[in-house]
């Protein structure tokens, strides 16, 4: 699990007595295969938490624990990283390759992983991703999308038990999204994958298992896709939304239709009437 204890990290700054703090007390625990969506309007601290977790910048206090590993002890840092290996939103400043294969086996040879098994993981990376047929093209000729579940086969191919994802879908067209959204929904249904998921879209956290708002660095809301969806004022308060079907369900109760529970989806909100 990833347990974080009274997290806090303030960027460096050339004022150091009027530090600012990007992330202010944190406490949070991750379970093992849990979907973890965060929330949260901009600055709010997300891909800062995104880049401790995967120990890319260190705590300036407090403490991650990821599998009983601190991750602010130096000589672990690969250890942390290989666990726990983040994606990010704009597909292009990934990528460094000049095909597919090489791109996705690229963050593999880091990890100083032999052939034949560098070859086995990143074909089988590709498959799952449905890329394999694209293995020897250029990364520039791909869509979005495309790129996006090249970048995710990365992951994917260093067997990382824990992943980021950092707005994922936040560049992509409507297909792009919705596969990218499937296939991290299958890495953590089917492939026991741990998934910390950052995104603005609020319908795209109504499958997480947990949601998590940031609000100023600190904790706003933690709790269930329908605990935190319910409290639509003060979503709206933090800056934020909620999906479109609660969000109408909620104005028709302000007119008076007795809706017990807030639905989240379509099928919900048609039960409810
Ligand atoms: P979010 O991802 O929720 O939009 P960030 O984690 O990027 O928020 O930013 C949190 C805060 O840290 C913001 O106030 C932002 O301005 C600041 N910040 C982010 N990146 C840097 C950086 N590289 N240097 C200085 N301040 C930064
Ligand atoms: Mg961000």
């Amino acid at each position: 699990m990833i347990k974080i204890e009274n997290l806090t990290y303030a960027y460096p700054s050339s004022d150091e007595e009027n530090k600012k703090f990007a992330l202010d007390g944190l406490n949070i625990d991750i379970n093992k295969g849990e979907f973890v969506a965060i929330l949260g309007h901009n600055g709010s601290g997300k891909s800062t938490l995104g880049k401790l977790i995967n120990a890319q910048i260190v705590p300036t206090s407090g403490d991650i624990y990821v599998d009983g590993i601190n991750a602010k002890d130096h000589d672990k840092i690969w250890d942390v990283r290989k666990k726990c290996s983040m994606v990010f939103q704009n597909p292009d400043n990934q990528m460094v390759a000049t095909t597919v294969e090489e791109e996705v086996a690229f963050g593999v040879e880091n990890l100083k992983i032999p052939n034949p098994e560098l070859r086995n993981r990143v074909d089988s990376a590709l498959k799952q991703v449905g890329m394999i047929d694209y293995k020897k093209r250029s990364p520039a000729t791909l869509s979005g999308g495309q790129k996006q579940r090249v970048s995710i086969a990365g992951v994917i191919a260093m067997l990382s038990d824990y992943i980021v994802f950092d707005e994922p879908t936040a560049m992509l067209d409507p297909q792009g999204r919705k596969d990218v959204i499937k296939l991290v929904e299958d890495l953590n249904k089917n492939y026991g994958k741990t998934i910390i998921y950052i995104t603005h879209y609020m319908e795209e956290a109504i499958i997480a298992d947990k949601i998590i708002v940031l609000d100023k660095g600190k904790k706003a809301l933690e709790g269930s896709a329908k605990e935190v969806f319910s409290q639509v004022k003060r979503m709206k308060d933090l800056g934020l939304s909620v999906p479109q079907v609660t969000e109408v369900a909620y104005e028709l109760r302000l007119r008076g239709v007795d809706f017990k529970h807030l639905p989240l989806n379509i099928e919900e909100f048609l039960q409810s009437i």
